[in-house]
């Protein structure tokens, strides 16, 4: 359910993709924005103060050339604004201290005699200077209006208008080529945020299916991903992980696949054994006895196979039991008191040297087990007449403990597999001396798990040698 839950496809508005492309959008209009507003307002704004600058100035020329003590008359104006020539503005209009206008350079729209119903005017006429222009469809329009003023008296007006649109067609010209550098961008931009995140959601989408093969079970499947960034970095941990999954699921597959055989073979047996007995009217009971002894030691057999592999599994599940300091030579002397009566069945004799008060930290136990299960195997896999030499020794922050016998020993090629589960190398030997090919695999995890390693070596003329080696604890008296 939850796999099905993770495999949907993701809604359009929350892909990453998206969410990536979008920000990138976002950035670059806010950016063309800005490019198309902000250097608009600025010449426009530069445009008025020049334009406030000649109007106002053009403005006071008529108006100091108009002030006389003759007063304003018509023709007055008019003699004065010929003597002045052309002015380049759209309009001149001249206006006593009432407002009617005394001359007016449009003769289109003369409004001689008229009053001059004009804001600008009627500031002027309470002896102010003012200003207005605005910008629209590509001109500048522009007003200013002044006093007339003789002996501190206002005597009229004058008001300038300019309709530019030559200036205006500069600015539309610049508005025109950022528009199109804005759209030149904006189309690079898209594009680019298209490319760039279809290739990151490719690379991203190329490690969730192989998440979702790897998770389907096919183990061996890996990731190419080049690049050098976070992903390929992604991809690599994902290999490595896989990797391990690989490993650890074809041990368990191994494993499963030699207990259940391991299961098979004496189930096997007791069913062969049991079917003789009663399929054969007129056994004698001295065979059956024999028979049913027989299934009692196959029966035997799978408790042992059973015990082993709990013990297996129960390291697998880690946390381990009280730990405390535990003496090796104490333990080693109760494996071999235990061995006793196998190995004088088997004309072994086993030999110990052992340096007092050497402490390590483990279960009693546990290390029972290590020691016994080696010791065992030194006296199973010996010859009649053969020893085994068992010696502890301590270094600064060592135990040493080496189990030796001058037994068959073990070949070459086999050394390096005998701490695998179920490995035996001579597997006719092993089941008559009743192994299981799990004791060394037991002792090898058991081993570890205080922190220690154990080695298997042939012996220079005959036979093997275990070392095994945890770290050392000091803590003398706690034994
Ligand atoms: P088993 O229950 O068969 O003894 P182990 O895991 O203890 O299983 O040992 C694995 C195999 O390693 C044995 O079957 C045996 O072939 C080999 N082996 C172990 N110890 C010795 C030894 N001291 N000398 C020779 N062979 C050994």
């Amino acid at each position: 359910m939850k796999g099905e839950e993770q495999t949907k496809k993701i809604p359009f508005w929350r892909s990453l993709q998206t969410k990536y492309a979008l920000t990138y959008i976002v950035v670059i209009a806010a950016v063309l924005l800005l490019l198309n507003t902000y250097p608009m307002i600025a010449s426009q704004q530069l445009t008025f103060q020049s334009k406030q600058t000649s109007l106002q100035s053009q403005a006071s020329v008529i108006s100091s050339a108009l002030a006389g003590p003759e007063g304003l008359s018509r023709e007055g104006v008019s003699r004065v604004m010929e003597v002045l020539g052309g002015t380049g503005l759209s309009r001149v209009l001249v206006t006593d201290s009432f407002g009617g206008v005394l001359y007016d350079s449009s003769s289109a729209s003369g409004a001689v005699g008229e009053y001059a119903l004009l804001r600008e005017v009627a500031d002027a006429i309470r002896g102010n200077d003012t200003f207005r222009s605005d910008y629209a469809d590509g001109a500048f329009h522009s007003r200013a209006a002044t006093p007339v003023v003789y002996r501190g008296m206002t005597v009229g007006a004058v008001y300038v208008d300019e309709y530019d649109t030559e200036q205006g067609q500069v600015l539309v010209s610049i508005q025109q080529t950022l528009r199109f550098i804005s759209v030149v961008i904006a189309a690079v931009a898209l594009a680019l945020s298209v490319v760039f995140s279809k290739a990151l959601t490719r690379r991203m989408d190329q490690l969730l299916r192989a998440i979702r093969i790897v998770r389907a079970g096919e183990y061996s499947h890996r990731v190419q991903m080049g690049g050098g960034d976070e992903l390929s970095q992604l991809a690599g941990e994902f290999n490595d992980l896989t990797d391990r999954l690989q490993t650890t699921e074809e041990v368990r597959r191994r494993f499963v696949s030699d207990a259940s055989h391991e299961l098979k073979t004496p189930l096997a047996s007791i069913r062969l054994l049991t079917d003789s007995i009663l399929q054969n009217d007129n056994i004698d009971p001295e065979t059956v006895r024999e028979f049913v002894g027989d299934i009692g030691e196959e029966a035997e057999r799978l408790q042992r196979i059973t015990e082993k592999l709990l013990a297996l599994t129960r390291l697998d599940a880690g946390a381990p039991a009280e730990i405390e300091t535990v003496d090796v030579g104490a333990v080693v002397r109760r494996a071999e008191h235990m061995l006793e009566p196998l190995a004088r069945a088997a004309g072994v004799e086993v030999i110990l040297t052992l340096e007092p008060g050497l402490l390590i930290r483990c279960t009693g136990d546990d290390l029972y087990q290590i020691v016994f299960n080696l010791m065992e195997n030194g006296v199973k896999y010996n010859l009649p007449g053969g020893r085994v030499f068992v010696t502890d020794k301590g270094s600064e922050d060592q135990v040493i403990l080496t189990v030796e016998d001058t037994g068959v020993g073990i070949p070459e090629e086999d050394i390096g597999k005998v701490f695998d589960r179920f490995y035996r190398v001579d597997k006719a030997r092993s089941r008559a001396a009743g192994g299981t090919g799990l004791g060394l695999s037991i002792v090898q995890d058991t081993v570890r798990r205080y922190g220690g390693t154990v080695k298997a070596e042939r012996r220079e003329n005959e036979g093997t040698r275990f070392t095994v080696a945890f770290p050392r604890n000091r803590e003398e008296g706690l034994a």
